[in-house]
């Protein structure tokens, strides 16, 4: 007797990323019923095993595990390339923006990235921002998978605008509390909300940015709730001269005696961590978020993500923000973390595509906490799957023998533009690139708008004639 399936996916180039390798099946399916996967394997079982109610060919193309990004702050790409090539990043190029970008604003950058990845093949996003009204009911209302963090810290109003480099900054203890209280009602109200897509999780902002009682309160907060917490850790030199000048100590030392290394900690970017360091932080089980793309433009950094693993840590990719990045694209992450790599170690066999390919999607799952739900495809996982077209120029042709070159010519070749279809707990999302659950046009219509009135915004403020990237206007380099 047939089984029933809601799609059966077939003829495809299957990649499960089951096992240690890329779980390749050849004229592979993958049938899926509700949310979850109910079979993977060869086309010609599927289909006399099961009687679906839609069936999707995807002759000529690969189908994989949806990606995770699980390092993003949406909202910035209201002010996408206006913060790279610079000095002190944070202070001297993005910190004239942050006060002009108003909730709305905010919200128009959070749709147009989520749009943007999503279109590239990005099923699970991990955000990391201020809450404002709207933000989890995009999600919802898309249908991506999201692991949404609300901003915890302690800083006085301003941010960092104003403050001067090297001094310590004061905290402000009530509205690091507010803060707390803020998420915490976020937590309740989102966490496990549509079906379980939408989770929430704790975010001190950078051990630097909350004081160590606060940091402790948030400890507490995660275990009771059962939520994983999602910070900056030694990201930047910044960090550790004010961990040193505050506690004497560097960031994992203190992490380590505060008892925040533990495998509910993605700990995101270590630009500053020592190998020691970073296999110290390794060990504890905690999960790293690499955003190769973003720490490359800001920071000229290769993070220790290869001692990382080589500890037995699991890495994740993130895409960052983009205002300095200058995209949100796991495929472009894929290919720099790839190559950031190579060339740190002189090794063109370190970081090879199969490798980062599951750093995008296994790996990252088992990193942020679902690699029981996601992150590949096999029998009672959500069926979070994206079809990518290989008849696309870049990725022609198409070899199985001798050599398949598949995987290597999605990480090196791909731009995302060649994903056609995406499916997200069961439900596509998007068909023949085109998307189901949103109004491109009209998302990017906004967003225009929104980052007009910001750029205005700040450029009323004589404080932006400090911003660094000024000069290279002046001089005609932008
Ligand atoms: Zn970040």
């Amino acid at each position: 007797m047939n089984e029933h399936a809601d799609h059966l996916i077939i003829h495809a180039h299957l990649f499960t990323m089951q096992g240690e390798g890329v779980g390749y099946v050849a004229d592979g399916a993958v049938a899926v019923a509700g949310s979850r996967i109910v079979a993977v394997g060869p086309t010609p079982e599927l289909i006399v095993r099961f009687q679906a109610t839609e069936i999707l060919d995807a002759t000529d193309c690969a189908v994989l595990p949806g990606l995770i990004d699980a390092h993003m702050h949406t909202p910035w790409a209201i002010a996408r390339g206006v913060a790279q090539d610079v000095a002190h990043w944070m202070q001297k190029a993005l910190a004239p923006y942050a006060r002009y970008v108003s909730p709305e604003a905010a919200l128009a950058g959070t749709k147009l990235n989520v749009l943007e990845a999503l279109k590239a093949g990005t099923t699970t996003m991990v955000d990391y921002t201020r809450p404002v009204p709207g933000w989890a009911e995009f999600f919802v209302q898309v249908g991506v998978r999201g692991r949404l963090t609300p901003t915890i810290n302690a800083l006085p109003p301003g941010g960092m605008a104003g403050w001067r480099i090297g001094d310590l900054y004061p905290f402000d203890e009530a509205e690091g509390q507010r803060a707390i209280d803020e998420a915490m009602a976020f937590a309740r109200a989102w966490h496990g909300a549509a079906d379980g897509r939408i989770t929430v999780m704790l975010g001190p902002q950078a051990p630097d940015m909350l004081p160590r009682e606060q940091l402790l309160q948030v400890k507490r907060l995660a275990e009771r709730g059962g939520l994983m917490i999602h910070m900056h850790v030694a990201q930047g030199d910044r960090e550790i001269d004010q961990m040193l000048k505050r506690y004497g100590e560097r960031t994992p030392a203190f992490l380590q005696k505060l008892g925040y290394l533990d495998s509910q900690l993605l700990a995101v970017h270590l630009t500053e961590a020592t190998d020691e360091e970073a296999a110290m932080i390794a060990r504890s089980g905690a999960g790293m978020a690499l955003c190769s793309g973003s720490i490359g433009i800001i920071d000229g950094i290769v993070p220790p993500s290869y001692i990382f693993r080589q500890a037995g840590g699991y890495v994740a990719l993130g895409s960052d923000q983009a205002a300095g990045n200058n995209c949100n694209n796991i495929f472009n992450e894929m290919k720099l973390t790839a190559l950031f790599n190579k060339i740190k170690y002189r090794n063109p066999t370190i970081m090879p595509a199969w490798d980062v390919l599951r750093m995008a999607t296994i790996e990252a799952a088992h990193a942020i906490g679902l690699g029981d739900q996601i992150g590949s495809l096999e029998v009672g996982k959500e069926a979070d799957l994206i079809v990518v077209d290989l008849t696309a120029l870049n990725l022609s042709p198409v070899l199985d023998t001798p050599v398949r070159n598949i995987v290597p010519n999605l990480v090196y070749a791909a731009s995302g533009h060649e994903v056609r279809d995406v499916m997200v707990a069961g439900r596509f999302l998007m068909r023949n690139g085109r998307l189901l659950t949103a109004d491109e046009a009209a998302v990017r219509v906004e967003a225009q708008a929104q980052a007009a009135a910001v750029a205005r915004r700040v450029a009323a403020d004589p404080v932006h004639r400090e911003m660094a990237l000024m000069q290279a206007m002046a001089a005609g380099q932008l």
